[in-house]
């Protein structure tokens, strides 16, 4: 089986700052780093360092070769990344003293992506294999439609949230992912709660409070409860948490243990700093001791 996502890449700049400028200051930075990011990178390396195989459909620009060089050494499947002449999708992250940051985010080729190479790419899935997507690209109702019609899983993460893109999918969903503040978002532009959404699965992430699963067949709730850890940075706990839920699913785990798992792999990735380049593997995941 395999995940197929639909997913943004994108280079972080993170630059620190001695404050936050002002407009029109000039403002020299003591550090800078570079790492990959994205929500849908994220999501892949979350997902191949679970041990599944996780087929990456996305864009970068001509700067961004490395990019895809750093999903391949984590074991992401990139033959279905394209090239384009936009410049690669990119965030200039600030931040200051205090840990507070600013982001501009370019998405850059992340929204240059075709029917063509989503067809192509999903010509070589599998009926079961699950479709996975966020709001960082375009095309997402497109890609969903087309998986539902070959028998694909869908799911979707509902971040960066945007009422409107969310509901284009609503009708082809399998499996979706919020946060909570996600999921007020979703029953204020719906008026339903997730149970009533028609959609399987509603995973709503909640944090150091742990995550709450929605059933949409029977109406039952579960929670799974968060480890007891000191969050240094929580920059894509989310995104692993997903990863790792799909990648036990697509294994054939049931949801309690697969949303198990994620919870212990989102609870190391908040006590590391960075996003796609410190996601755990499994076996430190299993290995953990909270
Ligand atoms: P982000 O956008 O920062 O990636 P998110 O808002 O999408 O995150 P969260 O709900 O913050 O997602 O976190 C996802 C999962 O990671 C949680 O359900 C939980 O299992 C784990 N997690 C997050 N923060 C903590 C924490 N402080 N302690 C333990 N586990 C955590």
């Amino acid at each position: 089986m395999a995940i197929w996502n639909l997913g943004s890449i994108n280079i972080d700049m993170v630059y620190a700052l001695p404050h936050m400028p002002q407009p029109g200051e000039t403002l020299a930075a003591n550090s800078f780093d570079q790492g990959l990011g994205g929500k849908g990178a994220n999501m892949s390396v979350a997902a191949a360092r679970a041990g599944a195989h996780a087929c990456h459909i996305g864009a970068i620009g001509p700067e961004g070769k490395w990019c895809v060089d750093r999903l391949m050494e984590y074991g992401v499947d990139t033959r279905h990344i394209v090239q384009s002449d936009t410049a690669t999708g990119h965030a200039i992250i600030a931040v200051d003293p205090a840990g507070e940051n600013q982001i501009i985010l370019y998405p850059g080729a992340n929204r240059g992506l075709g029917a063509g190479q989503i067809g192509q790419a999903l010509s070589a899935a599998n009926a079961g294999d699950i479709l996975l997507m966020q709001n960082e690209t375009n095309m997402q109702a497109e890609a969903a439609e087309m998986g539902r019609k070959l028998g694909l899983r869908v799911a979707y993460a509902a971040a960066p949230f945007d009422a409107a893109a969310v509901q284009a999918v609503l009708p082809f969903m399998d499996l979706l992912f919020l946060n909570q503040v996600e999921a007020e978002q979703l029953q204020d532009a719906t008026g339903r709660p997730p149970q009533d959404l028609g959609v399987d699965d509603v995973i709503v992430t909640l944090g150091a409070e742990g995550a709450r699963h929605f059933d949409g067949r029977t109406g039952a709730v579960s929670d799974v409860a968060a480890q007891k850890v000191t969050a240094v940075d929580t920059t894509g706990a989310g995104d692993t948490f997903t990863g790792y839920v799909l990648a036990a699913l697509d294994r054939g785990l049931p949801m309690a243990q697969a949303m198990a798992q994620a919870s212990r792999a989102g609870a190391l990735m908040v006590t590391r700093h960075g996003a796609a380049d410190v996601i755990p593997d499994l076996k430190e995941v299993q290995d953990a001791k909270f």
